[in-house]
């Protein structure tokens, strides 16, 4: 079968390699289609190296048929349309008996220490199913939609650990699909004003087409400003980091009200350090979180949500390949022309 494999940082190629059959406990898939992660891309530049192999078969969200169902599975038959959580906790460490298994001490996950699903087939190992990490999808679903469950539900862990409540203002900087997701899901919520700070014109722009209330270029206005313009000069209840950038997290201690809730959902480049005003924390009284992975329950509300048209996931799908051109896929997701880029295998 084709895959895209990576053999290096910097060295992904389209290239026929085994294709996978099911042992025991296993399933094959035929991936359907699969949506590209920022995180593919850090760790095609070498930015991330946690459970990264070399050579593997990077795409951690997606969805596919079955076609191969191993000795032992019954809960799945051939043709069925199915989307994996691709975090795999192993349900015994301290982590995962005190309900945190996102940050499972032994985690592993598809796209990681197992080949994703940037290839015609997927093998989905035992341990995902033992699990329950494999979901049977509603019929007609759109495979795309249903690759969107995992991102979203890494929003959904965020979202739980900041805390968004009925009423809040929340401001998100960043406006990629994650800032999106995150955007839509605070509006869900109950946020009584969604403010989205991105340089970018065209995501503003995006931002504002799907619902955000106030798109600000922070290059241009003064955010803290505007935030305060709307909020009796206290400033936001909560800020998310919807972007890695290190320095942004002085910035959104700045920008939230006393007793405020800031999130860094986006993951930064190992190493990165930032400095920020302690006393900003000290006297405010600002709690900051954090934000891994996902859980399983997470992932099934995603699909729930996604599956019912809360999230209106086709929206954010602005780019669309074939598998054979998975390389270039990967390049229009760097690029930031695109929202999200699909790979498709039809
Ligand atoms: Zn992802
Ligand atoms: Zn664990």
């Amino acid at each position: 079968m084709k895959a895209a494999v990576l053999r290096a940082p910097d060295d992904v190629v389209l290239q026929d390699v085994a294709t996978p059959s099911a042992g025991p406990g296993e399933l094959i898939l035929k991936v359907k289609a699969a949506t590209v992660c920022g995180t593919d891309i850090r760790i095609l530049r070498g930015r991330k190296t946690k459970g990264v192999r070399f050579p593997s078969v990077l795409g951690h969200e997606f969805a596919g048929e079955v076609v191969e169902v191993g000795a032992g599975v019954s809960q799945f038959s051939c043709g069925d349309p199915v989307s994996v959580n691709p975090v795999i906790p192993c349900r015994k460490c301290a982590y995962c008996k005190t309900g945190r298994e996102n940050v499972c001490q032994n985690r592993q996950a598809i796209g990681y220490e197992f080949d994703g699903a940037y290839a015609e087939y997927l093998k989905v190992p035992a341990l995902a199913l033992e699990s329950g990490n494999a979901v049977r999808i509603p019929q007609g679903m759109p495979y795309e939609a249903a690759a969107l469950a995992e991102p979203l539900a890494c929003c959904i862990n965020g979202l739980r650990n900041v805390g968004v409540e009925l009423g809040d203002v929340v401001v998100i900087l960043g406006a990629g699909p994650i800032g999106l997701m995150h955007a839509a899901l605070a509006r869900r919520a109950g946020a009584r004003l969604v403010i989205m700070s991105e340089p970018n014109e065209m995501r503003r722009q995006a931002a504002l087409d799907r619902g955000v209330d106030i798109a600000c270029d922070p290059t241009k206005e003064d955010l803290a400003q505007v935030i305060r313009g709307v909020t009796d000069g206290l400033g936001a209840d909560v800020v998310i980091l919807a972007i890695g950038v290190p320095a942004l997290a002085n910035e959104a201690l700045k920008l939230v009200r006393k007793g405020g809730r800031v999130n860094l959902f986006a993951g930064f480049s190992a190493g990165d350090m930032a400095t920020f005003d302690v006393n900003l924390v000290h006297y405010n009284e600002i709690i900051v979180t954090g934000a891994s992975a996902l859980r399983r329950q997470d992932y099934e509300t995603a699909l729930k949500l996604l599956a019912g048209g809360l999230i209106d996931a086709n929206s954010l799908v602005t780019h669309r390949f074939e598998l054979a051109d998975a390389v270039e896929a990967l390049k229009e997701a760097e690029s930031g022309r695109a929202l999200k880029v699909a790979i498709r295998n039809d």
